[in-house]
């Protein structure tokens, strides 16, 4: 940590933040310029409140240098780590696509949606039984209800699951259904206690990025489902909301090689729930194969137009089929395959 002083702050002033990096047992280097006095703070940065050290007399700003997440930085393990999901590797050089319906509705949409995500080449199932929905009249989806109808479907076809889970209460039946990965949605990634709750369990989990989360704040959120002892975390760029009102949100292509170089967990992009349209998600999935994501997350519906929940972004079988077709050339020559 790099404690800045004032320009012309007292000697009694650099004393006073020399004894507290003494009292947290670390040492410091003392640089005086002709201008700023620099101290260098040396040991385990972490047993160093910043805030604190900030408000002492005399100091002008603090700098850390290590970065605040640790267990999901590229630091501790440089290789790209691997998840698998019933036999699925995430992250490697294969990309998985997870297709599915927004919500799980019936039983027989759950039929349709599966078989036309196996016929697609998908290796994985999403669709949501427990829904954020952002007025409280909309349908809020079938809960455990549909849990069942997801886990049917998806088993005719060996496909893992893949669904939101927004209340703790919940968790232990998302274990009972044998819920595969289990997805943290936009609204829920600051939801701090539900993180440490899945940070205790040793299923995969796709963490979505916030509606306005920073990089470092997503990294941060990850790290506490990591300290938990849940290393198994896959983030999902969904889209951030910005000034355009065009589209529902903005595909922030940046953050994946910005997330690839700094943690070395897997990225996945959901290109429906950015764009919000359709006729976009074709678009956006192949930039973010381009841009080196390792899987994406696809909303398609047997029947678009009847959907109950984001029918204006599902795709249909036949787009969804013609879009992997294009993903494959597009990951060959990013030297992966599909
Ligand atoms: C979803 O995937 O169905 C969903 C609600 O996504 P998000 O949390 O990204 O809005
Ligand atoms: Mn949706």
């Amino acid at each position: 940590m790099i404690i800045v002083m004032k320009t012309g702050a007292t000697e009694a002033q650099i004393q006073g933040v020399i004894a507290e990096i003494h009292k947290a047992g670390l040492r410091e280097h003392l640089s005086r310029g002709a201008e700023l006095t620099l101290i260098g703070a040396i040991g385990d940065e972490d047993k160093l409140d910043a805030a604190h050290l900030e408000i002492l007399p005399g100091v002008a700003r603090v700098n850390r240098i290590t970065k605040p997440y640790k267990i999901v930085s590229r630091d501790t393990h440089p290789a790209g780590s691997v998840i698998r999901v019933r036999g699925i590797p995430i992250g490697g050089e294969q990309i998985q696509v997870i297709g599915g319906p927004c919500s799980v509705e019936t039983p027989e949409q759950m039929a349709l949606s599966a078989q036309a995500v196996a016929a697609a080449g998908c290796r994985m199932m999403r669709g949501g039984a427990f829904k954020p929905r952002t007025s409280p009249y909309a349908f809020q989806g079938l809960g455990v209800q549909g849990l069942e109808y997801l886990q049917q479907s998806a088993r005719q076809h060996n496909l893992p699951i893949v669904t939101e889970l927004m209340d703790v209460r919940m968790l232990d039946t998302f274990m009972e259904y044998d819920v595969d990965v289990i997805q943290i949605g936009a609204r829920n990634m600051q939801n701090f206690d539900l993180l440490k709750e899945v940070g205790r369990v040793n299923k995969p989990v796709i963490l979505k990025r916030g509606l306005s989360a920073t990089v470092s704040e997503w990294l941060m959120s990850a790290e506490y489902i990591a300290a938990g002892g849940n290393h198994n975390i896959i983030f999902c760029e969904r889209g951030i909301r910005t000034f355009e009102t065009a589209y529902r949100n903005v595909l922030d292509v940046t953050a994946i090689p910005v997330l690839k170089r700094e943690t070395h967990l897997p990225v996945i992009v959901d290109p429906s729930h950015a764009g919000g349209k359709a006729w976009m998600v074709p678009a956006l999935a192949q930039a973010a194969v381009a841009a080196g994501a390792d899987g994406l997350l696809i909303e398609m519906h047997p029947n678009p137009c009847e959907a109950w929940c984001d029918a204006d972004q599902a795709l249909t079988p036949e787009e969804l089929n013609a879009l992997m077709k294009t993903l494959g050339a597009i990951a060959t020559a990013v030297g992966r395959s599909l």
